[in-house]
Formats: C-alpha cells, sequence, structure tokens
C-alpha cells in the first residue's frame, strides 16, 4: 500500500546533499526506509546532481586542489540510495545513543537519542497508548515525524506507519493517537516545544523536549 505522506522535494534534495542535521536525516531515512517512490525520487535528484556537477566548466589546473577537496566533500558521507534500506527499528538506531526511557503519563513515555555534538534539534521516539491525545502544542521551528507503529491524526490528517509529517512554527496541534494499536514515532524537532495547556508545561521538563 503505498504512504499517504511524504517529504518535499527541497527536503530530499537536502538529504541527498547531505545538508539535513543529523536528527532530521535519520526520520527521513525512516521514511525512505519504507517509501519506494521516494527513494527512487532521491536517487533521481541525487543522478540529477551528478549531471550538474559533471556540466560544470572544468577547473583551471591551477584550481585542482577545490576540485579535488569538492569531490571529497560530495564522495563519502552519501548513503547508497540505490541500495534497499533496512527500515527496521534496530538497524536506522544502530550506532545512535539513546537516552533513559522517560515515562509522562499512562502509555506515554519517550527516549532521546543523544547528539554527537551540538544540535537544533531534538530527537527522539515518543510512544503514546492506542487512543491517547498529546498536550496541544507548538514550535519554535521545524518539526520532522515518521509513524515507525501504529497511526495518530491532527489537523493536518491522519500518519500511518511509514507516512511522513512535517511542521513548522506555524504549527500548533494536539495529535491524537488511534485506537487499537499503540504509535511509535521518530521526531526531530528544532527547539523546544510550546506548550499550550497545564499539563503540557507539567510535563515538558520530565520530557526535556
Ligand atoms: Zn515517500
Amino acid at each position: 500500500m503505498s504512504l499517504a505522506h511524504h517529504p518535499s522535494e527541497e527536503l530530499l534534495l537536502d538529504f541527498a546533499a547531505g545538508r539535513l542535521e543529523h536528527g532530521p536525516a535519520l526520520v527521513l531515512k525512516a521514511h525512505l526506509g519504507a517509501c519506494p517512490d521516494c527513494r527512487g525520487e532521491t536517487a533521481r535528484l541525487e543522478a540529477v546532481g551528478g549531471v550538474l556537477m559533471a556540466a560544470l566548466p572544468a577547473a583551471p589546473r591551477a584550481d585542482d586542489a577545490l576540485a579535488r577537496a569538492l569531490a571529497r566533500i560530495e564522495a563519502p558521507e552519501r548513503p547508497d540510495l540505490r541500495a534497499p534500506i533496512e527500515v527496521g527499528l534496530p538497524e536506522l538506531l544502530a550506532g545512535e545513543r539513546l537516552g533513559p526511557r522517560r515515562w509522562l503519563a499512562p502509555g506515554l513515555w519517550l527516549r532521546r537519542l543523544e547528539p554527537e555534538g551540538r544540535s537544533r534539534f531534538n530527537t527522539y521516539l515518543l510512544h503514546t497508548s492506542p487512543g491517547r491525545r498529546l498536550p496541544r502544542h507548538g514550535h519554535q521551528g521545524a518539526e520532522y515525524v515518521c509513524v515507525l507503529e501504529g497511526a495518530f491524526s491532527d489537523a493536518t490528517g491522519r500518519y500511518g506507519a511509514g507516512d511522513f509529517a512535517c511542521g513548522d512554527e506555524e504549527l500548533v496541534h494536539e495529535p491524537l493517537a488511534e485506537a487499537g494499536e499503540a504509535c511509535l514515532c521518530l521526531i526531530s524537532t528544532q527547539g523546544r516545544l510550546r506548550m499550550h495547556s497545564l499539563i503540557g508545561r507539567v510535563l515538558q521538563p520530565v520530557a526535556g523536549v
């Protein structure tokens, strides 16, 4: 079954070019693991990028060092997007340092990924029991979400397993986990959440997001 919600082409391009910070890139990778369409699109964008690079006027010999430096930037870090990406959680989070599970309320917990260096993004797994609604909140910047298990909905739509949700500082929402199955999401949020409810403000110091 094809997915309902996908990242923008601009975001895929940033990913292909290695311009995304680690947290958002990880969320995008989770989606790519579940979405052959976006994998194909990312590979296409990467190929277009390669053609554009090749079409640049040849650097004079004196600029050889620059060309070699550029090649080094381009080459090693790029994931091989034509290879199938394992979507399984252990594979996706292999090598990540996961913090302790923080219990927030019955059926509601999160686990932060410890960033390697300074990061503008908080990245975490959020588990929500079936039928639970999250406190109403806004954002200081971009928010990227990939649903790993279950489903949730908010005013912008319904998001099932594999779907990619993208928000910004305009988005204020209170996501509701669908009945039946717990919802597990990988989330990367720029800055802190803006809590719009008392319960949210009470939970925020515990959650640390
Ligand atoms: Zn997709």
